[in-house]
């Protein structure tokens, strides 16, 4: 019966129009996470997040593209109460303790799921919030009175494949949906400097070379060779040994229209082989 389908999807509409109305055009955040201790301590990154924070329109939701949530496929978190993640170990209990209570938003992942059309996403129920989104979002949404939802990233699937994908997620940042990818643009964790962690801006010749590659593509707009990112030379690959930590600087990009600017802040390496360069897209 078509007809009982049209006013379905009717229906369909007016519940996702409902709370979702059209809003000023959301800016797009791509942060550099680095440690998770960040959620906890005070240091001149986490300042730069919350002054990042004051500068934000109202939101009705926060979606990350968290480098810590790798699956086979794409997912978005549909849950009502998403849990804190603790993904990580050796961190003091102190770490283990906080939680994020922010609420999930099924309505906008099921509206995400919607628009996009490259992939079959799927709605997730068991995963939550890792530390790549809630150790940033807690400093930006200190109440967590904001929803927040995640998608994941496919692990199969290409660079340019996830830029083209992050395209299909405009639409939400007319919906008030502030969208952040976070990671880090260099992010070698095998070359770590764990005495010079906290020693901020002490990076490896190599991590400064990439970071500085990566700025000046960024800034042209010269996101092809962004994409090639392993095409790159050879400060380039020892950046970029693994793709999770770089491509959600992607997503940030692909969110970009011509007549926005991208200004930096967090500009800085850490332990020799991260960078903690972030950006915001407005
Ligand atoms: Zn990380």
């Amino acid at each position: 019966m078509p007809f009982t389908g049209t006013i379905m999807k009717l229906n369909e509409l007016n519940a996702i129009s409902g709370s979702l109305k059209s809003t000023t055009k959301m800016p797009v955040l791509f942060v550099g996470h680095g440690s998770p201790m960040n959620a906890i301590q005070e240091n001149e990154f986490v300042t730069g997040w919350r002054n990042i924070g004051k500068t934000l329109p109202e939101v009705n939701a926060v979606l990350c593209i968290s480098a810590h949530w790798e699956t086979k496929g794409t997912f978005v978190t549909a849950m009502e109460k998403p849990k804190t993640i603790h993904d990580f170990g050796g961190f003091p209990q102190e770490l283990f303790d906080v939680q994020y209570p922010a609420p999930g938003s099924p309505e906008i992942a099921g509206k995400t799921k919607e628009i996009i059309r490259k992939a079959e996403v799927e709605l997730d129920y068991k995963w939550g919030l890792d530390h790549g989104c809630w150790s940033v979002v807690k400093h930006l949404y200190p109440r967590a009175d904001v929803p927040v939802f995640q998608m994941s990233l496919d692990y199969y699937q290409s660079a340019q494949y996830h830029f083209d994908l992050a395209k299909e997620l405009a639409s939400l940042r007319k919906r008030g949906v502030l969208i952040i990818g976070s990671g880090n643009m260099v992010h070698n964790l095998g070359l770590v400097a764990w005495d010079k962690l906290d020693s901020t801006g002490y990076g490896y010749d190599w991590a400064i070379e990439a970071n500085e590659l990566m700025k000046e593509y960024i800034l042209l707009g010269d996101y092809q060779k962004l994409i090639n990112y392993k095409l790159q030379g050879k400060a380039y690959n020892l950046a970029v040994p693994t793709p999770e930590h770089y491509l959600p600087m992607l997503y940030a990009l692909a969110l970009k229209e011509e007549n926005e600017n991208v200004n930096l802040f967090n500009d800085k390496a850490v332990g020799g082989s991260l960078s903690m360069t972030s950006f915001k897209i407005s």
